[in-house]
């Protein structure tokens, strides 16, 4: 990888956005993620380089190809000029910044450089992540953010290595960690029929949280959703997840009134 510290590389920004943490937010995706979750909404995130590929256009009624680079290094100076454009909207909804991916932490040292910056102009931010990080480095950035949207994916072992590529240990470690330090954290859990689904996992989840220290208690449910199967195609990866199907509404509805009963607030989406 292109080791940077002074740039961060970028795959996307989306303005206005509302599921990625209170208020209107300017949502930063950072490239590079150390899983490869089978069910992944953003494969474009997970190699920590820049990449091409080739998209469809119209041009005259007619379809082109065209040649299209992915992930962009910014410094936090472009960043924050990008960011300060809807500084009003922020200001008006209780919104913020939010640093998504990937996973942002992977590009550690240039996140914390635009945290500080955020910070500096009176700017919440928010950090989406996958947990998968080193615990020392974990422990020395939690102080950097206002708050934290954390994923559980599964506390089934075998299938956590067989859908992620690891076990979820380091990611359980830091949740506890965040615990501890009473920091104000969203659990979010992805909804995959077949896989996270089972009653043995949601006991086992709902057995976690509700031993955790947790302010905020708030959880939200994602439901996998297959939109994302022409960008594996697109970015020559493989695509697992045929035959998996989108969660039903009632589906969502059980799971939702089984993780009220931890006391937690469950919101379906981000
Ligand atoms: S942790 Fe998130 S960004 Fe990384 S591969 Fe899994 S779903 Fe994608």
């Amino acid at each position: 990888m292109n080791h940077q510290t002074d740039k961060g590389l970028i795959f996307d920004i989306k303005r206005f956005s509302v599921n990625d943490g209170p208020g209107i937010r300017t949502t930063i995706f950072f490239k590079g993620c150390p899983l490869s979750c089978w069910w992944c909404h953003n494969p474009e995130g997970i190699s920590p380089e820049t990449e091409e590929v080739f998209v469809t256009e119209k041009l005259d009624g007619k379809d082109f190809l065209r040649k299209k680079q992915v992930g962009t290094w910014f410094s936090v100076d472009e960043l924050m000029k990008e960011i300060e454009k809807e500084q009003v909207f922020y200001e008006t909804s209780a919104g913020g910044v939010t640093f998504s991916g990937g996973e942002p932490l992977l590009q550690y040292e240039f996140l914390l450089k635009l945290t500080d910056a955020c910070t500096s102009k009176g700017i919440h931010t928010c950090l989406d992540t996958s947990g998968y990080v080193s615990p020392e480095i974990f422990k020395s950035v939690i102080n950097s953010f206002d708050l934290f949207l954390y994923d559980i994916k599964t506390l089934d072992n075998e299938k956590h290595i067989k859908y992620t590529g690891f076990l979820a240990d380091i990611i359980l470690a830091n949740l506890q960690t965040l615990a501890d330090a009473g920091k104000q954290f969203i659990i979010r859990i992805p909804v995959i029929p077949g896989i996270n689904d089972h009653e043995e996992n949601i006991t086992a989840v709902k057995d976690l949280i509700s031993r955790l220290n947790n302010e905020t208690k708030e959880l939200h449910l994602l439901p996998y959703h297959a939109i994302a199967k022409g960008k594996y195609l697109r970015f020559g990866r493989e695509f697992k997840m045929s035959g998996v199907n989108e969660p039903s509404e009632n589906e969502l509805l059980r799971l939702k009134s089984e993780f009220e009963e931890t006391g937690y607030k469950v919101k379906i989406g981000g």
